[in-house]
């Protein structure tokens, strides 16, 4: 096994590994060149938790997203016709992207790309954003454990550089403005002089202006995971970046302590509990909550919310406090009614509530179901997975009294040593 192979073995865990097998085997019945590339890449060479796996295939295979997501019983989440790629949601909370290896070009800033399909692999490197994002592990035939690597990014990568692939990346596609600051402060490297330098050139441009509102949301939404999520709007106000999502929060109504005390608490919270919003609902109320209905609706206006989300947002105040008043009531007595009253919770909740709540008792039974009883239900549903015998299962676990420990039985007193005789009175 070449070492490359071996690093990304031991770097992914069970599941991620259980489905780069499984893609592997597919793309090689297919006859299809497939690489691991982007992030997932970038992330194991770097040695950083790899988020969500990112595939690319070389030529175009009909329906291959979809005939993964069955094979592995998953589900394709997200289409995007234009730039060929899908996303999956895989067993084990596994995030994957499958892409068709594509170039692009840009006829005008911000614009929508020509795409070329199917291009070869270091084509489809080369017109990626930064050089550290342009790496792909070969994975079947006759590229395995191999590593392209047209930009060089491995020595930016050992220099813990964030360097632009080409001159024109952020006139192509200014979310890439965005990426830039949230990647320096996840990975926390620094920015080539260069890159920085065209930075600075495309906000004088203002290219930033020319984000779609999708493309802000979707950046907002992959802040609000990040463990420096305070960190990166704080340089995004100092960069100026922050009216493009609110004029209001490029001020002080942005709060850097709020922020902070949300990314301690989420750490608590297992990932799967957020689903795939991944946490992004608390984190937006957090951050608009010094705004007036006013610059609440500029905010929404910025993202394109839709309704929908708006009435998420704005409810989870009402369901945080409904939530609180049970955890507090005199009826929560055993573990299992603590449980069972939180279970239905999302992570954005659970979250909110912890954020909100000044009641040392919710605080408790919160910790207490998060790091005991959410464990021990699981493994009692390993048993009864369904039903009334998975709630019996669970309940049976979680209110089982701790065994007390063995009162210890005292050791035997030793036996009197049989009553020597005098050294001289032996007989031999
Ligand atoms: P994460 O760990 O958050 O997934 P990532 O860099 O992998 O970080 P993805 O959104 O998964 O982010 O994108 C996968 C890869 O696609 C990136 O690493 C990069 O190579 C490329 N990419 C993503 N967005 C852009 C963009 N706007 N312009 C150019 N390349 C991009
Ligand atoms: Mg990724």
């Amino acid at each position: 096994m070449s070492d490359y192979m071996f690093m990304l073995e031991s770097h992914l865990n069970a599941d991620h590994n259980r489905v780069v097998n499984a893609i592997t085997v597919m793309a090689t019945e297919a006859n299809v060149n497939l690489y691991l590339a982007g992030g997932a890449v970038r992330d194991m060479l770097g040695g950083f938790a790899i988020r969500d796996l990112d595939f690319t295939i070389e030529t175009p295979v009909q329906k291959f997203a979809e005939k993964v997501a069955a094979q592995l019983g998953g589900e394709v989440v997200f289409e995007d016709p234009l730039h060929r790629y899908s996303e999956l949601v895989l067993p084990g909370g596994v995030t994957a992207q499958i892409a068709v290896s594509r170039d692009e070009s840009y006829a005008k800033p911000g614009g929508k790309p020509k795409i070329t399909v199917p291009a070869p692999i270091w084509a489809d490197l080369k017109r990626r954003d930064f050089t550290i994002d342009g790496i792909a592990l070969g994975l079947n035939r006759g590229s395995r454990g191999q590593l392209r690597d047209p930009n060089n990014g491995i020595a930016d990568l050992q220099n813990r550089e964030l360097r632009a692939s080409y001159t024109g990346i952020f006139a192509d596609d200014p979310v890439r403005m965005l990426r830039l600051i949230r990647l320096k402060h996840r990975l926390g490297f620094s920015v080539d002089e260069r890159t920085m330098r065209q930075f600075e050139n495309a906000k004088l441009d203002e290219l930033h202006l020319l984000i779609t509102p999708e493309a802000r949301l979707d950046e907002l939404k992959q802040i609000a995971q990040e463990s420096t999520s305070a960190e990166i709007l704080k340089d995004y106000q100092a960069l100026g970046m922050m009216p493009i999502f609110s004029s209001a929060l490029a001020g002080e109504k942005l709060d850097i302590h709020a922020l902070e005390k949300l990314e301690r608490l989420r750490k608590m919270i297992p990932a799967g509990l957020f689903g795939s919003g991944g946490g992004w609902l608390a984190f937006a109320d957090v951050l608009t909550s010094g705004l007036n209905i006013r610059e609440r609706q500029e905010f929404a206006r910025n993202l394109g919310l839709d309704r929908r989300v708006s009435e998420a947002i704005k409810k989870l105040p009402a369901d945080a406090k409904k939530l609180e008043s049970t955890l507090k009531s005199a009826k929560m007595q055993k573990p299992s009614h603590v449980y069972f009253a939180l279970e239905p919770a999302s992570g954005d909740l659970l979250l909110y509530l912890m954020y909100q709540s000044e009641q040392r008792i919710v605080q408790d039974r919160i910790r207490n179901y998060l790091q005991k009883y959410l464990p021990a239900a699981q493994e009692a549903a390993l048993e009864a997975p369904t039903g009334k015998a998975r709630t019996e299962a669970i309940t049976k676990k979680l209110n089982a009294r701790p065994k007390k420990p063995a009162v210890p039985v005292p050791a035997p007193e030793p036996e009197p040593l049989p009553a020597t005789r005098g050294w001289s009175a032996r007989r031999t």
